[in-house]
Formats: C-alpha cells, sequence, structure tokens
C-alpha cells in the first residue's frame, strides 16, 4: 500500500476518517481484468470523507454553501487544496452573477494529447436553503476522488484529462455556461466528451441515469457507462442531456454523458445534509467514474 493513498491524505485534511458500514461495496470485488490498464476501486471511506468535510464547511458557514458565500469559498479552497498537494494544475475562473464573484475550479493531469481532452465535472456549489450534501457535494467529491486516484497511479492518459467544479449551477448553469462561452473554437473543438455527476449518491437509488447525447447519439462515455453497470448487474436508464452542467456543453455542440441517481427524498432543503446520502450508492457512482475515465483515457478517437 502506498503512503500516497486517499485514506491517509483524507485523513490528513480532516484529522478524521468515518467509520463507515462494514458491508463492501457491491463493486468491491468486481474490479476489471488484472494488470496495470485496470482501473482502481474504491472503498466508501475513500470518498465519504469528502462528503464529511463539505457537510463541516456548510456547518460553520451558515448551513450552506451557496454561490457568493464563504460557504463556496472554502468549498472551493478546499477541493483544490487537495489537487494542488497532488500534482494537479488548477485555476479559478472567475464569473460575476447576481452582485457576486462566482468561481469555476479546473484542474489539468499533466500530459496527454491536448487536441482530445476528456473533461469531467460536477457542480459544487448548494442552494441557501441546505448543505447540498447529495446536491451535489455527491458528484463533486466522486470526481475529486477519481482526480486523486490518477494522480496516485501516476496515469499517463492518451488523451489529456480536465476536471471542473462548478459554481451557481442552482442559480441556473452560470458557472459552467460562462466557461463554455468564453472557450476559443479550437478550445471547444478540443473536448471530445464531458462527463457531468449531479446527484451521486441518492438514498434509495434504483437505477443509474445515464445521459444520452440525443444531439451525437450513444457516445462511447454512454456506452462505457451502460457496459459498467451492466457488468455488475446495475440496471441503468437514458437521460437527455438537461438539468445539469452538461447542458451548458451541448448547447456548444460539445458531446457529453455522465449520470445521475435521481432524486432524493430532500433536495434543496436543509436535510441535504450527510445522512442524505447512500455510502454504498456514492461508492458505486465514484467507481464507476473511475472505470469509465480509466478506459476514455487510454482511447483516442482519431
Ligand atoms: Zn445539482
Amino acid at each position: 500500500m502506498s503512503s500516497r493513498r486517499l485514506p491517509s491524505l483524507a485523513a490528513r485534511i480532516l484529522g478524521a476518517v468515518l467509520v463507515l458500514s462494514a458491508v463492501p461495496a457491491p463493486t468491491a470485488t468486481a474490479a476489471g481484468p488484472p494488470g496495470p490498464a485496470a482501473a482502481p476501486t474504491v472503498r466508501a471511506d475513500e470518498v465519504m470523507p469528502h462528503l464529511r468535510a463539505l457537510q463541516q464547511i456548510a456547518d460553520r458557514n451558515g448551513g450552506n454553501r451557496a454561490h457568493g458565500t464563504q460557504g463556496y469559498a472554502d468549498s472551493v479552497a478546499y477541493v483544490r487544496k487537495a489537487l494542488d498537494r497532488a500534482g494537479f494544475h488548477t485555476e479559478l475562473r472567475r464569473f460575476s452573477h447576481g452582485g457576486a464573484a462566482g468561481y469555476n475550479l479546473i484542474a489539468d493531469w499533466p500530459g496527454g494529447d491536448p487536441k482530445h481532452v476528456l473533461f469531467t465535472g460536477a457542480h459544487l456549489d448548494s442552494v441557501k436553503e441546505g448543505p447540498g450534501i447529495n446536491d451535489n457535494g455527491s458528484g463533486a467529491a466522486a470526481v475529486l476522488t477519481a482526480a486523486l486516484r490518477v494522480a496516485d497511479a501516476g496515469l499517463k492518459p492518451t488523451r489529456h484529462l480536465r476536471f471542473a467544479w462548478w459554481g451557481a449551477e442552482e442559480e441556473g448553469l452560470v458557472g459552467s455556461a460562462d466557461y463554455v462561452r468564453k472557450l476559443s473554437a479550437a478550445d471547444r473543438k478540443a473536448i471530445d466528451v464531458y462527463l457531468n455527476l449531479d446527484q451521486a449518491g441518492s438514498k434509495k437509488a434504483q437505477q443509474w441515469l445515464v445521459v444520452h447525447d440525443n444531439e451525437h447519439g450513444e457516445t462511447e462515455a454512454q456506452q462505457a457507462f451502460e457496459a459498467w453497470f451492466a457488468a455488475r448487474g446495475i440496471s441503468t436508464f437514458d437521460i437527455g442531456v438537461g438539468g445539469s452542467d452538461h447542458e451548458s456543453f451541448g448547447n456548444a455542440g460539445i458531446p457529453s454523458s455522465g449520470f445521475s441517481t435521481g432524486i432524493s427524498d430532500c433536495i434543496h432543503e436543509a436535510c441535504d445534509n450527510l445522512a442524505n446520502v447512500d455510502p454504498k450508492t456514492e461508492t458505486t457512482s465514484t467507481n464507476a467514474l473511475l472505470g469509465v475515465v480509466w478506459k476514455l483515457a487510454a482511447t483516442a478517437r482519431h
């Protein structure tokens, strides 16, 4: 076990590691074939500490992590610190909305073909009414965990890997729309596919809702997600592009996929807290993302 493993990193950041259910995630024994190309998998105690950190950030900032608040700024600082320590190139993209500064956090993993970008993101803001732990701490934590695993593995991808945590999604996809609008035509063209996670740890999730891009048809990403879930006996349902940040990419003609575990019992209220996330679902979502990122990182279309 490498000393750079995520649990120790998370423990150093938080000073504590959640004690979670001893029941293994269904994917824990379902790793891919052995060999250097096999995607890593994580356990619940490797992703849930990030959600606990986001809950603590909300707790000390009036109960939310909304656009324009200290809770959002602290959320960005938490994610950025972990990425910087892991060796990512990070930057904040500032925008202005509703009289307040907003920020997208962009992280690039050095290497890979800059003309073929595999781009993965999740919104990091909550609504003002609550801490936003399933919507969308869960997606943000899954994307962070996947990014840190890329660093742990010292992955040398064929494609260039970029990750983003979007601001002001809850105000109408504002951060991602601002980011995409400011891309040059060449930058937009370089993005092979955008993968979005929004609500990745919903309780009582029965199906994973996989994004189908109507404009581009069944993307390799959609196929990869569906194959990953099918191989583990998990049922999926196709949903269209829309309602989260992949819509901003779709509006610019950029192919997208990703998934959601669906609307939970509590959304956009104070009860969307740590108890509103099922650690097993969150772990499965993270492992699905890892599996697909590993697969798509190693292949280029042209
Ligand atoms: Zn959301």
